[in-house]
């Protein structure tokens, strides 16, 4: 099969770490027979500097007519780039905004797992640990108190704000049937959160996904409230395969996920919509603290190709084939400089570390696909 994937790559570390996502595809493709057209897209800051504008309508219609689109990061160092001078709507990350917003990309998903060999950077307790976990966060992107109206005024004297949180069906339906979807190509576990004792939002959220769970009988499927899944992402992490919830919990509740792993070198997401067409883009920013050293680590980006080759081309074998390569290259001791265990230095583990770079560590994992 031949697919076409947008690439937007030129803030930061993005040419580093996206040049290494490409090479491990160009690898699936040769061993598996497909082959992968890329078409440069651009986007935030070197768009602003090429166009003024950090998503002109041209690199929007080449997003729709990709496929799918491989993202490194965008933006700069916030307090020295000019671009931070720009107004609001003119900055790189408005660039992103704009895209999602294009392409109504309203599930996202953020994977949180944790590897054996990493397992030092998981700041919880061995014996809560275990043999590890393995879960994706499927949070709600386009609605919710984010996108509610907002005001703040004064009344009687008072200074007031208000936010309002709206849901329709719709709006629950389609990422409740994306969150069972996903599940059927994992465990077949969903965990759908919400504050349904409180909130009517809540309860409709709960009645949809109850009728959405019919049409996934393979599928057992739980409500938690969003203040235990809180304390129990901390608690028992391994219980949770998927976890389906709106913006605002997703949001928080992500973040919290992803700090129990490590590294945010490690991890991956992708923002989709309705048709198989995602975005896909390591959860970090464009880290211009390193950019141009050649020491960043590349596994988020080649962990969000293989999401690609996942979720939008369906390609399931090919995507365990590069999630099973990085899994071989950390147990066979390799690591960027943001993964290297810092108390095993001078004991026998440091011993079987192999410190490598960001290109190095994509030729390993190329290698092993
Ligand atoms: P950042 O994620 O870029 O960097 C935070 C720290 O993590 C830095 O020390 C960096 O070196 C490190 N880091 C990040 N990715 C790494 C990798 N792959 N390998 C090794 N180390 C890595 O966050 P920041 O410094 O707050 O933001 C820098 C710019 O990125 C800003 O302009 C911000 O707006 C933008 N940003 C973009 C996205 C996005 O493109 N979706 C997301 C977050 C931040």
């Amino acid at each position: 099969m031949e697919y076409q994937i947008g690439v937007i790559s030129w803030d930061g570390i993005g040419p580093e770490i996206v040049a290494e996502a490409k090479k491990v595809l160009d690898q699936i493709g040769e061993k598996y027979g497909h082959v992968f057209h890329y078409k440069e897209i651009l986007m935030g800051g070197c768009s602003i500097d090429a166009t003024g504008e950090p998503l002109t309508e041209e690199a929007v219609a080449a997003a729709k007519a990709s496929d799918a689109v491989l993202m490194g990061s965008i933006g700069g160092n916030t307090s020295t780039s000019p671009w931070y001078r720009l107004p609001p709507e003119k900055r790189p990350e408005a660039g992103l905004l704009k895209l999602r917003k294009s392409l109504n990309l309203f599930a996202n998903l953020r994977p949180a797992y944790l590897y054996e060999e990493l397992k030092g950077a998981c700041p919880l307790r061995e014996d809560i640990i275990g043999a590890g976990f393995d879960m994706m966060i499927m949070r709600e992107l386009t609605g919710g108190l984010y996108f509610g109206e907002r005001r703040t005024e004064e009344k009687d004297g008072v200074v007031t704000a208000t936010d309002t949180l709206t849901y329709n069906e719709n709006e629950i339906r389609r990422i409740a049937k994306r969150g069972f979807e996903i599940a059927m190509k994992r465990r077949k576990k969903v965990t759908s959160v919400d504050k349904a004792n409180v909130l009517d939002s809540s309860r409709l959220w709960r009645r949809v996904v109850e009728e959405t769970a019919k049409e996934y009988p393979e599928v057992s499927y739980e409500h938690m409230l969003v203040d235990n899944c809180a304390m129990q992402l901390v608690k028992d992490p391994k219980q949770f395969d998927v976890i389906l919830t709106e913006n605002m919990f997703g949001d928080i509740l992500s973040d919290e996920a992803s700090m129990v792993t490590g590294s945010i070198g490690m991890l991956s997401s992708a923002s989709l919509n309705d048709t198989k067409f995602g975005l896909y883009e390591p959860s970090g920013g464009s880290a211009p603290d390193i950019a141009g050293k050649g020491i960043a680590n590349p596994i988020a980006t080649i962990l969000s190709a293989a999401m690609m080759l996942r979720y939008t081309f369906d390609l399931d074998k090919e995507a365990d084939a590069v999630e099973n390569a990085v899994k071989r290259v950390l147990a066979e001791g390799y690591r960027t400089v943001d993964i290297l265990p810092q108390e095993s230095a001078g004991t026998k583990d440091a011993q079987t570390i192999v410190q490598v770079g960001t290109k190095q560590m994509g030729d390993l994992i190329a290698a092993r696909v």
